[in-house]
């Protein structure tokens, strides 16, 4: 992994920069779109060389300084093409939770791919060559990771500031809960019922779900810690049932919540 020294940001003046999909829905690119106005500082400080959503034309072979990829690995393409990436760049971010911790697409490998086909398309697809969805940053090293479904803007804005100037942006680590308190937002689960997973998330989205009376479903992955034992036990405190408990809790970043020795708890959680 690339570990930007202290003070020694990226050499070139313009840093070439690529941005790339692997399979997901695109919303990573979309939210690097939506930056607007700072797109057009960004454009300025970095050469933009290799973005298929946003260019017609594209250098597909040229040395990166910097790439972002979004999306899960379902694909032998996808692995092929994010190996490619990762050997033509010098710095590789993750961008959004499919790419960092398998996200919604990693929710069907519970599944198997004939019950899938069935239930979508009711009949056999020869075209589909999918297997099991996961993350891209169990493939390549990554030498920086945007959770978010979508990320958020003010930290991958962060992110590249760290880059250019040679350090690491800190990203929060405390639960979503510290940033739905700090708003004093009347608590989900005390006050309605609900299942939120806001005690067991990474803040960085300023709590949005709860700020907009909807409980958290934990699309940034877990904190490192996320006392799944004393949430399970406070959730159920409040008549909420174990599988609610453990569907939410799969949703997103499905994967990162089992292993992270979840599963026993989860299975506790289906009674
Ligand atoms: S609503 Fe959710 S995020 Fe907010 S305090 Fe309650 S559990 Fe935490
Ligand atoms: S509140 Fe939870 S689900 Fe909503 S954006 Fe934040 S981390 Fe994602």
């Amino acid at each position: 992994m690339n570990v930007p020294r202290a003070g020694q940001g990226i050499a070139a003046v313009r840093p070439k920069v690529g941005v790339f999909g692997l399979t997901g829905c695109a919303g990573d690119q979309l939210q690097i779109l939506n930056c607007e106005e700072v797109l057009l500082r960004l454009a300025e400080r970095l050469d933009i060389v290799d973005w298929v959503m946003a260019r017609s034309e594209n250098d597909a072979v040229c040395r990166l300084d910097i790439a972002f990829v979004e999306g899960v690995v379902a694909t032998e393409r996808d692995l092929e093409a994010l190996r490619t990436i990762r050997a033509r760049s010098a710095y590789l971010v993750a961008i959004g939770t499919c790419a960092v911790l398998g996200g919604l697409p990693a929710m069907r490998n519970d599944l198997s791919r004939e019950v899938l086909q069935r239930e979508v398309y009711h009949q056999e697809v020869p075209f589909l060559d999918s297997v099991e969805a996961h993350a891209a940053a169990d493939f390549v090293p990554f030498d920086a990771k945007l959770p978010g479904c979508p990320i958020e803007r003010h930290e991958l804005l962060q992110t590249i500031n760290a880059l250019l100037a040679g350090t690491r942006a800190e990203l929060p680590t405390m639960p979503v809960c510290w940033e739905c308190k700090a708003k004093e937002n009347l608590c989900r689960v005390v006050r309605f019922g609900e299942v939120c997973c806001g005690a067991m998330t990474r803040a960085g989205c300023g709590a949005r779900c709860p700020s907009h009376n909807v409980p958290c479903a934990g699309c940034r992955g877990p904190v490192e810690e996320p006392w799944w034992d004393a949430n399970v036990t406070m959730l159920k405190g409040q008549g909420i049932s174990g599988k609610e408990i453990a569907d939410r809790m799969r949703r997103f970043s499905a994967p990162a919540w089992m292993t992270l020795n979840l599963e026993k708890e989860a299975g506790h959680a289906q009674r």
